[in-house]
């Protein structure tokens, strides 16, 4: 399988574009849909053509089951569909499939709404909510079903799941007829209401389309259109104990809707066929609008280290994998969020993802490119330590002065002086990294070792004198003396060449601070790809929680708020557990920055 490490800078333009965009430029310019007529909501041929022509020159639609929590396949779905509406100027509906009444909640439906808004789309368009739920529709899809029933276009069909399955067929075998194909309309129709009202049991019946048992494609061997599920569901509640399949439902809805283009995954493009048989029934049936929408398959969004299934994301969170779904280790939108991910980020990462045919995996450093670019224009700056070692400045008291603190002072941004300077004091006691300090360093390091001469970023060149260690060897103390005429931003300052420059933050005012530097949860780019399942391929290490010693501005971080921690990373005030008026601070590494310092 083809992976993809890089992506273009930028995304191509609106204009010339992917398949996607030709179709739609070829429609338009055709003015395939341009007959068509909007009722101001979904409906069925006669309420579209009580209302006005359609203004929307496309119509597209994101249709999650509310099942789970949406992930970043998703964001990338929504991305398509909203950002190809916006561009034509047309509608994108958030539509709700919820015809599987078993798995859905509302808690789902409420974070879709909510996830939907965060990633900047709305399917408020020409003043109507464009909200919809597919078990609104469930009374015209069992129209369509009688009206196929008639038509003889479908049949209940009352073999055992065990014959459905034999008869089916496979690959290399046709399918066998079932023996009750060819009852005729009449008989089907009145077990067909039997099925509605109740009077067969689960499993007992399954209404099917009358297509063809040999056809090579295998969704098209008369495929089921509803099966028997005493089941309460959340919208419908106990109204109905027969479900549509989503292989049914699905086109009608699209139909209702007056879509125009149905983007699908490419695991649906074996069902257009289906979809393209039913719609033209209901069509020729006077039922539905016209012309009909049609499907188009883009491959599914695959990223490297992470899972983007509903189904094992949950067992993720159900199983205690993961602390719940916005777990900042979690490709879910509310996990990304946590973790520090910006809308912006997450939709310049569709964008240069692009949609393609061909299934690939992205590097999960595609999106961490993204939200680089998206932060390191706008993210403040700051500075921390994440495993601090103190640093004495052993002439400080003498040839500064007793106790002396020194402001020192900052960009918040380099490249954007109007958003002002941050000061911090540097006095006798500073913290570093414990990896800026070396013994005997190996060729290229130009940190602190005896000897050498460092500057400390917006501070003072200091030369390290050596280190105290404990008796068990461990790095205690860094000692260094000051060069007084050296600090940043004085006429000294330039005077002594030093090939190193560390961050620090000073212990007279620097703050304590909870940061959870994140892995990747699973330890191998394609968790669940090989023999092994992808539970067992769980990063153990995928978090590290430590004290850091942070720069005073940082008490001041809000929830959410995103900083470039000097030389580390991009890093958020983590939006549950940060606590700043009780100077609880904690924060989130994003991702580290590219660049590599020596
Ligand atoms: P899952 O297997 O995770 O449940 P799904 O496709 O069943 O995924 P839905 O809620 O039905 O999830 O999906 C809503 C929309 O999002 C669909 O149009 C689907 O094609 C799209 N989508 C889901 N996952 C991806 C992905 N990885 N890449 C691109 N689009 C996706
Ligand atoms: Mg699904």
């Amino acid at each position: 399988m083809r992976r993809v490490t890089t992506a273009p800078r930028s995304p191509a333009p609106a204009a010339s574009g992917n398949f996607l965009r030709q179709a739609i430029g070829h429609d338009i310019a055709a003015a395939t849909y341009s007959s068509r007529r909007w009722g101001g909501s979904p409906g069925d041929a006669r309420h579209h053509a009580g209302g006005p022509p359609d203004w929307a020159p496309i119509r597209t639609r994101f249709p999650p089951e509310p099942n789970g929590y949406l992930h970043i396949g998703h964001a990338k779905s929504i991305s398509v569909n909203f950002g190809l509406a916006r561009d034509y100027g047309g509608a994108c509906h958030l539509r709700l499939d919820d015809t599987n009444p078993e798995k859905e909640g509302l808690e789902y439906v409420e974070s879709i709404q909510e996830t939907v808004r965060w990633l900047g789309f709305d399917w408020e368009q020409h003043g109507i909510r464009h909200l919809y739920q597919a078990s609104d529709s469930f009374d015209f899809m069992y129209r369509a079903a009688e009206y196929l029933i008639e038509a003889g276009l479908a049949y209940v069909d009352e073999q055992s799941a065990e014959q459905l399955r034999i008869n089916r067929g496979d690959f290399g075998r046709p399918g066998v007829d079932s023996p009750f194909r060819d009852r005729s309309p009449a008989v089907n129709l009145h077990r067909f209401r039997e099925m509605r009202d109740g009077k067969l049991a689960e499993g007992a019946a399954i209404l099917r389309a009358r297509i063809d048992m040999a056809s090579p494609n295998i969704n098209l061997r008369d495929p089921a259109l509803y099966r028997i599920k005493y089941a309460r569901h959340h919208n419908t509640g106990d109204r109905w104990c027969i479900y549509p399949m989503y292989t049914f439902a699905h086109p009608i809805e699209d139909a209702l809707e007056n879509i125009t283009h149905s983007i699908a995954t490419l695991e649906f493009e074996d069902q257009r066929p289906f979809y393209d048989w039913l719609l033209s029934h209901l069509a020729q049936g006077g039922l539905i609008n016209t012309p009909a929408p049609r499907q188009y398959e883009f491959a599914r969004l695959k990223l490297t280290h992470v899972v983007t299934s509903k189904r094992k994301l949950r067992q993720l969170v159900n199983e205690g994998h993961v602390d719940g779904w916005d777990d900042p280790r979690m490709p879910t939108i509310v996990g990304l969020r946590r973790r520090g991910y910006t809308p912006g980020a997450l939709l310049l990462f569709a964008e240069r993802v692009g949609v393609s045919k061909a299934d690939s995996w992205i590097d999960y450093a595609v999106l961490e490119g993204a939200l680089r670019d998206d932060l390191e224009p706008v993210a403040a700056r700051a500075m921390a330590v994440l495993d601090p070692v103190r640093l004495v400045i052993t002439n400080w008291d003498q040839v500064m002065g007793t106790g002396h603190l020194e402001r020192c002072s900052a960009p918040v941004h380099p490249r954007v002086p109007e958003r002002g300077e941050r000061s911090f004091s540097f006095g006798r006691d500073l913290w570093v990294e414990r990896a800026d300090y070396a013994e005997s360093p190996g060729p290229g390091f130009f940190r602190l070792f005896p000897g050498n001469l460092v500057r400390l970023k917006f501070g003072y060149v200091v030369r390290c004198t050596g280190a105290v260690r404990t008796s068990s060897g461990e790095l205690a103390e860094i000692h260094a003396e000051v060069l007084p005429e050296t600090r940043s931003g004085t006429p000294g300052a330039a005077a002594v060449k030093v090939k190193g420059t560390i961050t620090w933050v000073g212990a007279a005012d620097c703050l304590q601070a909870e940061v959870r530097l994140y892995g990747h949860l699973f330890k191998v780019a394609e968790p669940g790809a090989g023999e092994e399942s992808f539970l067992g391929e769980i990063n153990p290490a995928s978090v590290q929680r430590v004290t850091a010693c942070v720069e005073r501005t940082l008490g001041h971080a809000q929830a959410d708020e995103r900083f470039q921690f000097e030389r580390l990373g991009y890093f958020v005030a983590d939006r549950k557990d940060h606590q700043p008026g009780e100077g609880k601070l904690v924060f989130n590494r994003i991702t580290t920055l590219k660049e590599s310092f020596t």
